[in-house]
């Protein structure tokens, strides 16, 4: 029975919300406990009411054994018919129960003297777990069981079971001890006191939703009736769990708008943009821009010449030019008598967009600087002296050049290549590198992992996008086909005989090991292995363990045509630029995601000639490995690639944001939940509207304190 304490009614004296009663109030949580659950990051009883079961078990009948199937989760209760230990390969006690339909076995590989003792022939038993065939009779390996006086009947649980993330020291039962006791604060039952939850979202928001109430929504997903189609809640689709997801799914939302409305409010320098230098450049090329990078261009023009910090995300897919404007963007900058920061992921990108931008800007005097990582001595010291007086005009590099050592004169754009390989946090953190006084710089981020627009609406809410929808002309689809191991040599040869037609080609070696080193190996045996067999061809090596000027030196020999085949780690994986490679190789497919083979099959495709990508696969394949490889000989187009390998891997694989623990949702699905986008933004914009002091509110309680980068 329960009844109030006084240190409940303190409690309760100053707090009329959930959201401002302490879990303390909780039977049985001490200070203890009470840090324990901090680790949840539970601290209010409307916390504990927001941590979500993870999945579910019925418990609410009691199965008859004879119905039951391998794979089944299932209650059932018996009599022991025979208990004994088993000396096999590894000793087990082995408990046969029956209950009259069918019979069971329990299978014990730990247990103790008092345990076994307890079976006796004929005691009564209730037991849970999963079912599992056997040899003899159906099996459940160590379930919950609990022995039972048959002439004493034991009721079944009256709700589904929920399961509910845990955390060292605090266990399932005490879980769901506290969601019991919250919902009872919700429901005011049991003579607990009626504590309210406020729905942030307004009637007039949820009502052409026909949503279910936050109150019966809660009570649904924490002690789903028994009836509840198991099969619906796992998928999380139930509308309950719909309810939940659409308002989680909005304080993310909000709080990325929330971000941008802040930058919005900072200053930045202007670039308004004169006529010199970008058409200067422009002129300059070999070829016209594309409708799409003009299209584009005039967006970052536009956000570039306002007092505010443009914060933009261009997408597009691998090849269709992102550089160029990037490089527009940087002189735009310049022109503006500011400097401009250009940063990619990889030293070897790095280099790239160096030479690259070298050779495109120091015609018009633009004066280009390196800095990474590895830039040690005279190099290193004269690259930060001229940025930090300006006579740097742009800066390329690694995240490096955002160190403390470096300071700029004037910055006033920085632009973020590859985006996807950073994280969001990291993204958010660049943005106040720059900071001069009041002033903050531009950013620009460049991703070749193109996103479905609602998709980009939620994760780069505080962005605004550009796409760049089309493909320099005259580009053909790179022809893709996948071929085993065992048809090595005729691969070589095929390599061969585009070298010796004046093509290049590329040969890239994998690892699944995390070791760099293992990976370098197994180019260097491979580019060895192929100077043998390939004596007419020029075979040159680049890996991520060689001195960055060897690396370089490779490079340039690849790109001046005087090596035909470079055989290459992943390294290569972005932004390497050779337009007469038209065959790629790729050992050992299998191993990578789909958006890192798209990445890499991008190094081709590139001029005019048709290109191709062979994928040489080491069988057998998995199934997984086998739609990974089918989605690329399927397509090329980077949206889908990108919509395939979420969809294999989860967004937050994708995006980078998983092993960071950004967009971690305790509820939402980003790719389940796509279809409630459009109308998430949608009441963004209505609550913003409406009721603009709900959103904190909202935003603290599916956020928490993990909102850091709400608050910058
Ligand atoms: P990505 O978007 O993958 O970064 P790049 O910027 O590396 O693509 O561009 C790919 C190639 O296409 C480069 O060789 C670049 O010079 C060339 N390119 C870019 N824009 C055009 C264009 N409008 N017409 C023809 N070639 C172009
Ligand atoms: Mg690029």
């Amino acid at each position: 029975m329960y009844t109030n304490t006084g240190k409940r009614m303190d409690s309760l004296a100053i707090a009329d919300n959930l959201d401002r009663l302490s879990v303390t109030v909780l039977k049985g949580v001490g200070a203890r406990v009470a840090g324990r659950l901090e680790r949840l990051g539970l601290r209010t009883v409307q916390d504990v009411l927001f941590h979500l079961p993870l999945r579910y078990e019925d418990r609410t009948r009691v199965v008859p054994m004879g119905s039951l199937r391998p794979g089944d989760q299932a209650v059932v209760q018996g009599e022991v018919e025979l208990a004994e230990v088993h000396f096999g390969r590894r000793r087990s006690l082995l408990v046969r129960i029956d209950d009259g339909t069918g019979s069971l076995t329990l299978r014990f590989f730990h247990f103790n003297a008092a345990q076994q003792a307890g079976f006796r022939r004929g005691a009564g038993i209730r037991c849970y777990g999963e079912v599992r065939a056997g040899p003899l009779t159906a099996e459940m390996i160590h379930p919950e069981y609990r022995l039972i006086d048959p002439a004493q009947p034991v009721t079944v649980e009256e709700h589904l079971t929920p399961v509910y993330p845990a955390t060292e020291g605090v266990h399932q039962l005490t879980l769901r001890a506290l969601t019991g006791q919250a919902l009872r604060y919700l429901d005011a039952g049991d003579g607990y006191p009626a504590v309210r939850i406020t729905d942030w979202l307004p009637e007039k928001l949820l009502a052409p939703c026909r949503m279910t109430s936050l109150q019966e929504a809660l009570r649904y997903v924490h002690r789903p009736p028994p009836d509840a189609s198991l099969e619906l809640l796992a998928e999380g689709r139930h509308p309950a769990q719909q309810r939940l997801a659409f308002e989680e799914l909005l304080a993310h939302h909000l709080s990325l708008r929330r971000l941008r409305f802040r930058g919005q409010q900072t200053a930045a320098p202007v670039l308004p943009g004169g006529d010199g230098l970008v058409s200067a450049f422009v002129r300059s090329l070999p070829f016209t821009l594309t409708g799409a990078q003009q299209r584009v261009n005039r967006e970052i023009r536009a956000d570039l010449a306002r007092p505010h910090p443009m914060a933009r995300l261009v997408q597009g897919d691998v090849g269709s030019g992102k550089t160029v404007v990037a490089a527009c963007a940087a002189l735009t900058a310049v022109e503006a008598g500011y400097q401009a920061a250009l940063m990619a992921p990889t030293e070897l990108l790095a280099e790239q967009h160096y030479r690259g931008f070298r050779e495109w800007l120091s015609p018009l005097g633009v004066n280009v600087v390196w800095h990474a990582g590895k830039s040690r001595g005279r190099e290193r010291s004269l690259a930060l002296q001229a940025i930090r007086e300006g006579a740097a005009a742009v800066a390329v590099g690694t995240h490096a050049l955002f160190q403390q050592e470096v300071e700029f004169a004037r910055l006033g754009l920085v632009v973020i290549d590859e985006q996807h390989r950073f994280g969001v946090h990291q993204r958010l953190a660049l943005r106040d590198k720059g900071r001069a006084g009041e002033q903050r710089p531009h950013q620009l981020v460049m991703t070749a992992t193109p996103i479905p627009r609602t998709l980009a609406m939620t994760v780069y809410a505080d962005l605004d996008t550009s796409v760049i929808d089309e493909l320099p002309p005259g580009r053909l689809p790179v022809q893709t086909v996948a071929i085993s191991q065992e048809r090595r040599e005729e691969v070589m040869q095929r390599v061969r005989g585009a070298c010796t037609a004046g093509r290049q080609a590329y040969w890239v070696c994998t690892l699944i090991e995390e070791s760099e080193a293992l990976q370098c190996q197994a180019a260097e045996k491979t580019a060895a292995l192929l100077v043998t067999v390939l004596p007419d061809v020029r075979i040159g090596l680049v890996h991520g363990r060689m001195r960055p000027t060897d690396k370089e030196a490779v490079m340039a020999a690849f790109k001046a045509g005087d090596i035909d085949l470079l055989v290459a780690t992943t390294v290569i994986e972005v932004g390497v630029d050779v337009p007469n490679a038209t065959l790629m190789i790729i050992e050992n497919p299998e191993r990578l995601g789909l958006a890192q083979l798209h990445q890499l099959r991008g190094r081709v495709g590139r001029g005019r000639e048709q290109s191709s990508c062979v994928l040489l696969y080491q069988p057998p394949l998995s199934a997984a490995a086998r739609d990974r490889l089918a989605a690329l000989r399927e397509t090329n187009d980077g949206f889908e690639i990108a919509r395939r390998d979420m969809v294999l891997r989860g967004p937050g694989e994708v995006l980078g944001t998983r092993q960071t623990g950004e967009m971690k949702f305790h509820i939402a699905d980003l790719l389940r939940d796509e279809t409630l986008l459009a109308a998430v933004e949608q009441a963004a914009a209505e609550l913003l509207a409406c009721c603009p002091e709900n959103v904190a509110p909202l935003i603290r309680r599916w956020l928490g304190d993990a909102v850091h980068y709400g608050e910058v």
